[in-house]
């Protein structure tokens, strides 16, 4: 199901199914999640506010594209002999491709390589029935998770695991508060994961009153409605020593989220930013050193990050969040309906 104009339906074509080569594995597509990500990369650009744009085709992703950075599958052909032991077994597919040479690889932020071959962002992703792997080395045994489950861990696990990793949780109490922004299929995980890592409550919000009862229902301890007046001052009610909270965790991303994120934070808090949903933001300085405040942007998680969630979720990480299946002819529904707003966690594509 590819992109063949920005912003139009996607189109099913069909091709001759690749050869891999090399170190190259061929997988048949088993499930594959549908990111918010996907949405953004398939209207053609990302919104930086103020009118400005990031087109897609600046990275060199041009139509027919196929998405899909969240696939599991199983290896139906390999390129060379070494590798035909994997034939026939099922892997959850890393797909932030990297490099290894550049700047951002050598110091273990892969997943801001120079030169990303990111499967379903920068190369054909997953919303097929095959897909190409460069190295095996990408591949992660899922043995014991659920398949719909697992794929969603490539990205929307990944990210909130990695956010969550840039916070000084072990130090933080039950006297503590997160602020988790967004409860859709990335913060509805990070309900689950945020409680696996640390033992300070959280507060969840989005403007949907259905997701925010999802989220009381898999661990939310607090939530509170974006609609209301002033959410701020009900986030302060549920914060037990009248500072602030610890730090805030914004899977949303736009300016309304990172004012509200920022203007609950108690002295030395941090704000995560992950949502792409795009804008820009007016800050006021003087606060940021009064109160020692962090901003910290956070993209996905390494291959080491997936491999630790992977564990984690072996061993026992239970993440609840709801999720729907859909034939992957059905794609277009599945993104309509995500931006329609009217997908409570995540929607995985079978094919
Ligand atoms: P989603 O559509 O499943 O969830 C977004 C949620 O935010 C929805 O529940 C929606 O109701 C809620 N929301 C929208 N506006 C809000 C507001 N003003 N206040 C509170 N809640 C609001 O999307 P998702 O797949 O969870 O992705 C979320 C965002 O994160 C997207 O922009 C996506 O592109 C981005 N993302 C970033 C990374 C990264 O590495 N930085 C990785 C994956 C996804």
């Amino acid at each position: 199901m590819q992109i063949i104009e920005w912003g139009q339906p996607l189109q099913l074509r069909e091709y001759e199914t690749p050869r891999p080569s090399g170190d190259q594995i061929l997988l048949s597509v088993e499930a594959c999640g549908v990111c918010h990500s996907d949405l953004h990369i398939h209207q053609g650009f990302f919104d930086l506010g103020g009118g400005k744009t990031f087109p897609v085709s600046s990275r060199g992703v041009v139509p027919p594209f196929t998405l899909g950075h969240e696939p599991v599958g199983k290896v139906i052909s390999v390129g060379s002999k070494d590798q035909e032991h994997l034939i026939g077994k099922s892997f959850l597919i890393y797909p932030w491709i990297n490099c290894e040479v550049c700047q951002s690889c050598k110091v273990g932020m892969s997943q801001v390589c120079d030169a990303p071959k990111i499967i379903g962002t920068r190369v054909d992703g997953g919303y097929s029935d095959h897909v190409v792997v460069p190295h095996k080395k990408f591949l992660i045994d899922y043995t014991g998770i659920d398949p719909y489950l697992a794929c969603t861990l490539s990205c929307s696990g990944l990210t909130v695991y990695s956010a969550l990793k840039k916070l000084n949780l072990e130090s933080l109490t039950e006297a503590d508060r997160l602020v988790i922004i967004g409860a859709g299929g990335l913060g509805l995980a990070a309900i689950n994961i945020a409680k696996f890592m640390t033992k300070a409550k959280l507060i969840v919000l989005d403007l949907d009153d259905a997701k925010l009862e999802i989220a009381r229902d898999i661990g939310a301890d607090f939530t509170v409605s974006s609609s209301i007046d002033e959410p701020q001052n009900k986030i302060m009610e549920f914060v037990s020593d009248d500072n602030g909270v610890a730090a805030c965790l914004d899977f949303v991303g736009m300016n309304q989220t990172m004012a509200l994120g920022l203007s609950v934070l108690r002295k030395g808090g941090t704000h995560v930013h992950v949502g792409l949903h795009g804008g820009a933001h007016e800050l006021s300085l003087p606060p940021l050193s009064f109160k020692m405040l962090k901003i910290i942007g956070s993209y996905v998680g390494t291959l080491e990050e997936c491999k630790e969630l992977v564990e984690l979720v072996k061993g026992g990480l239970d993440i609840k969040v709801p999720i729907r299946t859909l034939p992957l002819e059905k794609a277009n529904q599945a993104i309509e309906d995500l931006r329609n707003g009217v997908v409570a966690g995540r929607t995985v594509l079978t094919p």
